[in-house]
């Protein structure tokens, strides 16, 4: 099978008929052999209806449907590993991408050796208030993915390598960052390509502006876990340390000053009226607890089940 088109929705019955025929109609001029994997994402309204409805007249169209709404990771997770075809595309159900893109979206993962190619909505159809903190978002991305030729994270539409989809997991709301994912999976060829974008023609956007600052914490995690995922005594133990060693040259300063005072007739040190008696304090606390954070974190990482998953690019 060529092409596996994974498709996440959530309440999005108007779009669904449209949407089938535009990839089925792009599917047959270039002769692909393919599937679509409706991922329905505990839609209340008559989206499951009409997915059954449009399964029934074509065997290539699939679905899986969560009883609840889990989010968009969590259904492009599903999506991807009931997917079969060589190239694995995504796209939101909305109608905002447009799947003409597709047969370029597989000429570059099957001839230019893509892993992986993220949309790029040049020219976008959305509000303000998304597309400015949507820019500053995708320059944070850059920076600290080290990703420098993406200019759009969080484009629905994007396609990928099999092997891809089968290595990387997207959960929470990480998938704005898949591309960070497949990165530190050790899928390096990564690039882009500017594709049509459209107003959302039915329905809402199923995101508040909770997205943004979701997006920067998560943005957080996975730097950390690319970092220290599996060796976390290495920044809270420099911490500690540090912390540790502050503290101990304040009980040393809060020491010698008491014995300077024992010894005058003039001088009177009170130690609780020292700052380095409470900088004494705090650091060596501090310092002591960021260890034992150390400690935790590398028994955890010794029983993570990816402690040892290394991408092995060739072997004799
Ligand atoms: N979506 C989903 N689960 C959710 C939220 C969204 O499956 O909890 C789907 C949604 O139906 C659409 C895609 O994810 O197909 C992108 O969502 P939306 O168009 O609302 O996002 P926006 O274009 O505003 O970024
Ligand atoms: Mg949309």
């Amino acid at each position: 099978m060529d092409i596996s088109v994974v498709i996440p929705l959530y309440n999005e019955e108007e779009s669904l008929p449209e949407l089938t025929e535009w990839i089925e109609r792009v599917m047959s001029t270039h002769g692909f052999s393919y599937e679509i994997i409706f991922v329905n994402d505990g839609s209340t309204d008559g989206s499951m209806d009409v997915i059954r409805g449009l399964a029934a007249r074509n065997p290539a169209i699939h679905s899986v449907a969560f009883s609840r709404n889990y989010g968009k990771s969590p259904a492009l997770n599903t999506g991807f590993q009931r997917a079969k075809g060589d190239v694995v595309i995504t796209m939101d159900a909305d109608l905002q991408d447009s799947p003409d893109e597709i047969p370029e979206l597989y000429r570059m993962i099957t001839e230019d050796g893509y892993d992986l190619v993220s949309g790029w909505k040049k020219k976008r159809y959305d509000p303000l208030s998304k597309t400015i903190p949507t820019k500053l978002f995708n320059a944070t991305a850059r920076r600290v993915s080290g990703i420098k030729n993406l200019h759009d994270f969080n484009c629905g539409l994007k396609a990928y390598r099999k092997a891809v989809v089968k290595h990387i997991e997207v959960y929470g709301d990480m998938h704005r960052y898949i591309p960070y994912l497949a990165k530190n999976a050790g899928y390096k060829k990564i690039g882009e390509k500017v594709v049509q974008h459209q107003a959302r023609k039915y329905g809402t956007t199923k995101f508040g502006l909770d997205r943004f600052v979701n997006g920067y914490l998560d943005l957080g995690t996975l730097w950390f876990q690319s970092k220290f995922g599996v060796k976390p005594m290495h920044i809270f133990g420099l911490l500690g340390s540090l912390m540790f060693m502050i503290g101990f040259l304040a009980v040393i300063t809060v020491l010698v000053l008491k014995l300077v005072s024992m010894h005058s007739e003039s001088y009177h040190f009170y130690l609780t009226k020292s700052v380095y008696f409470y900088l004494s304090l705090v650091f060596m606390v501090l310092g002591t607890q960021f260890f034992c954070t150390g400690f935790i974190g590398e028994l955890i990482a010794r029983n993570s089940p990816e402690r040892n998953d290394y991408l092995i690019s060739e072997e004799f």
